[in-house]
């Protein structure tokens, strides 16, 4: 498996949003053992512009990465292809030691699979996660990146299970907690400087204004029109009690502009200088710090990221999961988190729940204590140290 050297080197990869918030505490974490190992970043460019990539390594203080391979938008395959066929040039030019992936992206499936058939191995952080849902992409990509990999870093016991399941042997399972959450208990002190609430009117002589915080993308949910409209409907219920705040990740701006569902939003970009006490008010994405302060601030989250589950279970704050399933069930079993669907009258009715005084309390699952990267930088230390 990883080779008994003195030096190993390992590519950890990089290529959507999500990716950028899990390698922040693991990349500082390999800087702490430069003669043992060397640690190099590649940046798939999956998500490429500012708003989605450039304003995560600025504020997580992620080093730049030493190569970009600039893949950008495209199909599932065509954009699984394409990060193929560079990062095997990557691969062939450096000979890692070890190739390092997160999460359940196309970068995540794309480069595991290179590493692989050129037999170097694959450490997976994020492991044994399943929504046992074959519709969702991520799914795929988590199956088959699992069932390729050497070392499996999990989140939680039920991950665990699932591998196991999959005839996962127990030696490559490393239950080592939740490196997302690492970057949440890091940063969480500098994002209550954030003055975003200021900048949106939400705050009232420092007290923060109630409103609930949106985040909506999963092609399921929005890349069908009779879908996207049904989840609004119970949105716009929602939003006549409580200001909705909505970043909106680019595949939704787009499908909001394709379906013309423009007159749902209020513009908060362009046309309002005000949050009103109703309404969904539309923004571009936001960078961490000023999306972790609203989120610890919001009254409650409603969102279908996969991500945003876990961040708000260690924050306490309510979470309605607007989807069917969820691959993250210890958020529910243990944490704030309730998987409503997407039928209006659930939604409403689990949103008018919290604003009448309820909402789910919870507490943090095992090993999420921001500790998860120095586990998986010592476990990887070792085995390159006994050469397995
Ligand atoms: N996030 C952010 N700004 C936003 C929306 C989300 O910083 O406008 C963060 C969020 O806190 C979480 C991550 O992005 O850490 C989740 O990313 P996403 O929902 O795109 O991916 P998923 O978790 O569904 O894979």
């Amino acid at each position: 498996m990883l080779a008994n050297k003195q030096r190993v080197k390992i590519i950890n990869v990089v290529g959507a949003r999500p990716n950028f918030i899990k390698i922040a505490p693991i990349m500082d974490e390999m800087k702490k053992y430069p003669e043992h190992l060397e640690a190099i970043l590649v940046h798939t460019g999956q998500h490429y512009d500012d708003a989605m990539s450039k304003a995560f390594f600025e504020d997580l203080e992620i080093p730049r990465p030493a190569m970009d391979l600039n893949i950008g938008s495209d199909s599932h395959a065509q954009q699984t292809a394409k990060i193929m066929i560079e990062f095997e040039k990557v691969l062939v030019e450096e000979k890692p030691d070890l190739v390092l992936v997160v999460g359940d992206v196309n970068s995540t499936l794309a480069c595991s699979i290179t590493s692989a058939k050129l037999l170097i191995p694959v450490a997976h952080v994020e492991a044994g996660l399943r929504s046992f849902d074959r519709t969702m992409p991520e799914e795929i990509n988590r199956v088959v990146t699992d069932s390729i990999s050497s070392y499996l870093f999990t989140t939680c016991e039920d991950a665990n299970e699932n591998l196991r399941r999959e005839g996962i042997p127990d030696e490559k399972i490393f239950f080592v907690g939740n490196v997302m959450i690492d970057s949440l208990l890091r940063h969480r002190e500098k994002a209550r400087k954030s003055e975003i609430l200021e900048k949106l009117n939400l705050s009232i002589n420092s007290q923060a204004k109630p409103y609930a915080l949106l985040t909506l993308h999963r092609p399921s949910n929005v890349d069908d029109g009779e879908t996207f409209k049904s989840i609004l409907e119970a949105l716009e219920r929602i939003s006549q009690d409580i200001p909705i705040i909505f970043p909106a990740h680019p595949r939704t701006q787009k499908q909001i502009d394709s379906f013309g569902l423009s007159d749902h939003f209020k513009d908060f970009t362009n046309n309002e200088s005000q949050i009103t006490n109703h309404g969904i008010h539309l923004l571009a994405p936001l960078p961490y710090l000023d999306f972790l302060h609203l989120m610890a601030n919001a009254k409650f989250v409603l969102t279908d990221s996969g991500g945003i589950q876990e961040e708000t279970t260690v924050l306490g704050v309510p979470c309605l999961t607007l989807r069917e399933n969820t691959e993250r069930p210890v958020t529910v079993t243990e944490g704030t988190n309730i998987v409503v669907g997407t039928e209006p009258k659930r939604i409403i009715n689990e949103g008018m729940s919290i604003l009448r005084g309820g909402g789910k309390k919870g507490k943090t699952p095992r090993l999420w204590d921001g500790q998860a990267a120095r586990r998986i930088v010592d476990i990887l230390m070792k085995a390159a140290k006994e050469g397995r």
